[in-house]
C-alpha cells in the first residue's frame, strides 16, 4: 500500500454519518451551552454524570438495551442492562447511606475490570460521593500514597488485593473507614475490618433518588504525577459530562447502536472517562474483557462481539504488530468501522497497519488527566496525516505557546502564530471538564495558568493546516505502555532500600512500550555491588510499587549527577543512556 503523507477517507470510512461532517462549520456554531441541552439535567436542575450515564435510560428506551457486557476465560458472559445498572448502583449508593458515607467524602476503588468496580463508581457518583480509580497493578506504596493524600474514607477492593496490598498497611491509612471487598473468584471476605460488599448489595434497596449534584460540584478525584513531589490529585467536577458527551459523539462518533470496546483499564483516567462514563451516555454496549492482553483473544474478541468503534493505545497497537500480520489474517472486522488511540505518540506506521491489516487507519488523539476528556483528535471525516495528533475538537481551543521570563506571578506566554514552530501546548481555559484543582496544592494548580491558557506541559507544534504533532514532554514524566509514572515516586522508594545513597530515574525509549522505567542508583559505602543485591533492590521497588511502577532495570554508579543546588540531573542520566549530546551542564555540582 502506497504511503502517502495523507490518508484520505474513502466511502467505507464513512459508511455510518458522521456526526462532526463539516469540522470548520461545527467549530464555528459550537456552544458548551447548546452541548449542555443534549443531556436531561437532575429533576431539580442540578447535573450528575452517573444520572446522565444510566438513569437516563433507564427510564427510557434504552432500558433494557445492554450497558455493559463482560467477558473473561472462566464462564459466560455477563451482561447488565441499563435497566439493570440503574438498579445495581441505586443499590451501592444505598450501601454508602447506610455507612454514613456522603456528598463530597472519597471513596477509592482498587480492582480488576469487575462488574462491581463499575457499580461502585457510578454508584458514588448518584451519591456525590468522590471517585478515586486506582490500578490493581499498582503496589501498596502509590495506593497509601493517594488514599492519604485524598483522605480516602471507603475503598473497594478485591479480598485478594486485600491481603495483597492493604492488609499490611492500613494502620497508615488512618482516614480509612471501611474497606469493601469484593469475592473473586469465590474467596472469603471475612478478614477483620473488612465488610462483603455482595452481602450488602443483597441487602440494600434498589431503589435511589440521585443526589442533587451541581455542576461545580467534585465528582472524580484522579491522581497524576509530575517531575517532583508526591502525585497530584486533580479535581473533576459533575459538569464535565458536558465533555464526555460532546466528545464521545465528536471524537469517537458514538452512535446507540454501536457496540464499544475502551480497552484502557478503569484505574486510569482514559478506562474512567472513555471505559465508563462517555459510552453509557451514548446508550451503547460496551464490552469489557477482564483478561490481560493476548494478541490472538483480541483479535477474536473484535470479530466475535462485533465490535464497531474501538479506542486503544499505541502499546497495544504495537504488540499487535509484533504478534505478526498472520494472526490477524484468521480474523474479519466487516462490523469494525472506527478505531482510535491515545495516551502515547502514536508512530505513522502503526497508523498505516490499521489500514492493512483492519481495514482502517488508527485514530491518534490527544488529552491527559487534567483536561478530562479528549482535546485533540483526528475525526472520522478528517484526513489523517499519520503522526499528527489531528486537530483541537470544537469548543476547544489550542495553540503553542513560549514563556516570557517574568519576574514571579503570574507567568506570562506568547502565542506563536508561526505554523511549525515548537513549543508548549496551551488550551484557551474553561472547557467543562477542564481540572478545578490539584488536591490541597493551590500553587501548583495556579502554575498551570498564564494569560488565560492552560499548560499542558507537552511540547508541540502545529502545522499551517491546523493539525497538531506532539514533540515530547516539557517534564521528566515517564510514559510507559500508556500509563505515566513520575520519577519521584520511583526514586522515593529505591531511596528506602538499605543499601541506597541516591536514586535517579529516567524513562528509556522501547519499541513496543514506549518507555521503560530505568533507575541509576549509587550505594551506601559498605555495601558491595553484586547480583544478588542488583536483584535485591529491583525486588524491593516492585514489592513496594507494583509491576506497572517499579523500574524494569537499574545501573549502578559511583555518585550521580547533581545540579549545584543537588538535584539528580534526570536529563543528563538519559543523554548519557542514549548516547546524545548531554546539552548545558554549567549548573552540575564540580563542573561537567
Ligand atoms: P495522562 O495524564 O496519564 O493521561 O497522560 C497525559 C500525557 O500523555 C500527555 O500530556 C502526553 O504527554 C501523553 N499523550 C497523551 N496522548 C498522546 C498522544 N496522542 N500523542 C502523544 N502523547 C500523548
Amino acid at each position: 500500500m502506497e504511503r502517502a503523507p495523507l490518508i484520505r477517507k474513502t466511502a467505507h470510512d464513512l459508511r455510518v454519518p458522521p456526526h462532526l461532517a463539516d469540522y470548520a462549520a461545527e467549530c464555528r456554531t459550537f456552544s458548551w451551552d447548546a452541548a449542555r441541552q443534549a443531556l436531561q439535567g437532575l429533576p431539580g436542575g442540578g447535573l450528575n454524570i452517573a444520572f446522565e450515564a444510566v438513569d437516563r435510560h433507564a427510564a427510557g428506551a434504552l432500558r433494557e438495551h445492554i450497558a455493559l457486557r463482560f467477558v473473561s476465560r472462566s464462564g459466560p458472559a455477563l451482561e447488565l442492562s441499563y435497566a439493570e445498572l440503574a438498579r445495581q448502583t441505586n443499590r451501592f449508593a444505598n450501601v454508602l447511606q447506610t455507612l454514613g458515607v456522603g456528598r463530597g467524602d472519597r471513596l477509592f476503588v482498587l480492582a480488576g475490570r469487575l462488574p462491581e468496580l463499575y457499580v461502585a463508581v457510578l454508584g458514588a457518583l448518584k451519591n456525590g460521593t468522590v471517585v478515586t480509580p486506582m490500578f490493581s497493578a499498582f503496589g501498596p506504596e502509590p495506593i497509601a500514597t493517594r488514599i492519604n493524600i485524598g483522605a480516602g474514607q471507603v475503598l473497594v477492593t478485591t479480598d485478594v488485593l486485600y491481603r495483597k496490598k492493604i492488609k499490611a498497611m492500613r494502620e497508615q491509612m488512618p482516614t480509612l473507614r471501611h474497606v469493601l471487598l469484593v469475592a473473586e473468584d469465590g474467596g472469603s471476605t471475612d478478614d477483620p475490618g473488612t465488610l462483603d460488599l455482595g452481602a450488602l448489595l443483597r441487602a440494600a434497596s434498589d431503589a435511589f433518588s440521585t443526589v442533587e449534584t451541581q455542576a461545580d460540584d467534585p465528582a472524580l478525584l484522579h491522581f497524576t504525577s509530575g517531575t517532583t513531589g508526591t502525585p497530584k490529585g486533580a479535581i473533576h467536577v459533575h459538569g464535565a459530562v458536558v465533555t464526555h458527551h460532546a466528545t464521545g459523539r465528536y471524537a469517537l462518533d458514538l452512535h446507540a447502536d454501536d457496540r464499544f470496546w475502551c480497552t484502557a483499564d478503569p484505574g486510569w483516567v482514559t478506562g474512567t472517562s472513555y471505559g465508563i462514563i462517555a459510552p453509557l451516555l451514548h446508550g451503547v454496549t460496551s464490552l469489557i474483557d477482564r483478561e490481560e492482553f493476548d494478541a490472538e483473544r483480541w483479535y477474536r474478541l473484535l470479530e466475535t462481539e462485533r465490535i464497531s468503534v474501538w479506542y486503544t493505545a499505541p502499546t497495544a497497537i504495537r504488540m499487535l504488530m509484533k504478534a505478526g500480520p498472520e494472526l490477524a489474517r484468521q480474523h474479519r472486522f466487516p462490523e469494525l468501522r472506527f478505531v482510535a488511540s491515545v495516551g502515547e505518540p502514536l508512530n505513522p506506521e502503526a497508523v498505516w497497519w490499521g489500514k492493512e491489516v483492519l481495514g482502517l487507519p488508527i485514530h491518534d488523539n490527544w488529552w491527559q488527566t487534567e483536561t478530562g476528556g479528549i482535546m485533540i483528535a483526528n475525526t472520522p471525516a478528517f484526513d489523517i496525516k499519520p503522526g499528527s495528533m489531528g486537530r483541537p475538537l470544537p469548543g476547544i481551543e489550542a495553540c503553542i505557546v513560549e514563556h516570557l521570563e517574568a519576574e514571579g506571578e503570574p507567568p506570562r506566554v506568547r502565542v506563536l502564530e508561526q505554523p511549525d514552530v515548537e513549543g508548549e501546548l496551551a488550551l484557551k481555559a474553561g472547557w467543562p471538564s477542564m481540572f478545578r484543582g490539584y488536591l490541597n496544592n493551590e500553587a501548583r494548580y495556579r502554575k498551570c495558568f498564564a494569560d488565560g491558557w492552560y499548560l499542558t506541559g507537552d511540547l508541540a507544534r502545529v502545522d499551517a493546516d491546523g493539525y497538531y504533532w506532539f514533540v515530547g514532554r516539557a517534564d521528566d514524566v515517564i510514559k510507559s505502555a500508556g500509563h505515566l509514572i513520575g520519577p519521584f515516586e520511583v526514586e522515593s522508594a529505591l531511596m528506602e532500600h538499605p543499601a541506597v545513597a541516591e536514586a535517579g530515574v529516567i524513562g528509556k525509549p522501547d519499541p513496543v512500550v514506549g518507555e521503560v522505567v530505568k533507575a541509576f542508583v549509587s550505594l551506601k559505602d559498605g555495601f558491595t555491588l553484586d547480583e544478588a543485591l542488583r536483584l535485591d533492590i529491583l525486588g524491593h521497588a516492585r514489592k513496594r510499587l507494583g509491576a506497572a511502577v517499579a523500574p524494569k532495570e537499574i545501573a549502578f554508579l559511583p555518585v550521580l549527577p547533581r545540579t549545584r543546588s543537588g538535584k539528580i540531573m534526570r536529563r543528563l542520566l538519559k543523554a548519557r543512556e542514549l548516547g546524545l549530546p548531554e546539552g548545558d551542564t554549567s549548573t552540575l555540582e564540580g563542573g561537567a
